[in-house]
């Protein structure tokens, strides 16, 4: 059975399409620049590269590009799109009401609808994806894998804010949490490294990338995570503040009279590690920097560990006993020296990795063999979790 997985966002869509029989990938790619000048395919099979300019003024049309590519005599990946048995798209927001993936219809839609107002860039792209689909291939069906699904077995405790509990009922404010497809996958593929049950594992998942979340999950289930209403809570990430003081706000509001979208944008765009060092959101060109004594690179790797660190000590007190820390996402995975640094005075609570071990890029144990808790690199691998999960809903 053949899966096909899609992740609009506003101005790009990336594709995967995936031989369910053995999990396989059988080609991927991505329209780059819809509804912008100079739009692009770059599609990719057997590790060979096709780039083509393209017309794609709107998702509807990037899709049918996706749709031409991925059926083409030459380079194609499958001989008619029959053979695709359904779409699983990946979607930002789903509220407390779609708490897993679902099977589209007009339902889903209109929550997706409804949460465009916490979700104002990815909702509404995700959406267009969903409806150019059907629109194209109409009857084939289609799922919707929502980032906040995972985290919604957390304890009202931890997803209600200190602020007056009208609003949570007026508008549901409230924390859900982001990067759930990643926190779950990590957590079933970290299941299999204990050779334990999932329902059986306490574990810390460290996604660490552009955005970056960590998870307590508590037998299995997300007990509590670091994103908040929106993915801007939390961590520092490359252009993201995390966690402020609201007063920071307004007061930068009333002082520098911006309004509520100037905020949202220095907030989500121009802080972070990008708003802290003043030259780059991308951890390479920091580390690279500190390396050579750039003092405000140092600052801000300091700072992104700290957090981390923090709230891995946070999580350790929340979850009580903790069987695993993993690492994800494109810092997680490959930077060999935040993940050091992450975890370095940490041996007094059981934490020590191995410095040998943690060099590599791959799936694998860092820890000592003295650490009480162990210590994994997990790459993560959304995608494949929702051609999974598009799958089980539709066979
Ligand atoms: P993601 O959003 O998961 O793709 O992660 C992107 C982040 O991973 C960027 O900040 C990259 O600089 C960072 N990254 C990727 N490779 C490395 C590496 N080898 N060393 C340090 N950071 C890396």
């Amino acid at each position: 059975m053949k899966i096909l997985v899609i992740n609009c966002g506003s101005s790009s869509l990336k594709y995967q399409l995936f031989d369910m029989d053995n999990e396989e990938v059988l080609g991927k790619g991505i329209v780059e620049r819809i509804g912008i000048d100079g739009s692009r395919i770059k599609h990719e099979v057997d590790g060979e590269k096709f780039v083509q300019d393209i017309v794609a003024d709107n998702h509807t049309q990037a899709i049918e590009k996706v749709f031409e590519v991925i059926t083409d005599e030459e380079n194609g990946l499958v001989s008619s799109l029959d053979e695709i048995t359904a779409i699983g798209h990946r979607v930002l927001h789903g509220g407390e009401e779609l708490t897993e993936s679902t099977l589209i219809d007009d339902h889903v839609k209109e929550v997706i609808k409804e949460y465009v107002k916490f979700g104002p860039l990815h909702n509404p792209a995700n959406l267009m994806g969903i409806e150019a689909c059907e629109k194209i291939a109409p009857g084939k069906p289609n799922v919707a894998v929502f980032d906040t699904a995972f985290h919604q077995s957390m304890p009202a405790m931890n997803y209600i804010y200190g602020i007056p509990y009208e609003y949570y009922e007026k508008y549901r404010i409230r924390k859900f949490g982001f990067h759930g497809t990643s926190h779950k996958y990590i957590t079933k593929r970290t299941a299999e490294l204990l050779e334990k049950p999932e329902d059986e594992i306490n574990i810390i998942t460290v996604h660490l990338g552009n955005g970056s979340s960590l998870s307590a999950v508590k037998n299995g289930k997300c007990f509590d995570t670091t994103m908040g209403l929106t993915p801007l809570e939390g961590l520092m990430m490359g252009t993201r503040s995390g966690d402020l003081d609201p007063t920071v706000l307004t007061f930068l509001m009333e002082e520098e009279g911006f309004t509520p979208a100037e905020m949202n944008s220095i907030l989500n765009k121009k802080s972070g590690a990008l708003g802290v060092s003043q030259m780059s959101s991308d951890f390479r060109d920091l580390e690279d920097a500190a390396e050579e004594g750039n003092e405000r690179a140092k600052l801000t790797l300091d700072m992104f560990s700290q957090r981390v660190r923090k709230y891995i000590g946070a999580y350790m007190a929340e979850l009580g006993h903790v069987d695993a820390i993993c690492f994800s996402g494109g810092i997680g995975e490959n930077s060999l020296i935040m993940r050091a640094d992450i975890v370095s005075g940490l041996e007094e609570l059981g934490i020590e990795i191995d410095a040998e071990r943690n060099n590599t890029r791959k799936e694998a144990l860092i820890s000592s063999d003295n650490s009480r808790i162990k210590v994994f690199v997990v790459p993560t691998n959304e995608e494949l979790m929702i051609a999974r999960d598009t799958l089980e809903l539709t066979k």
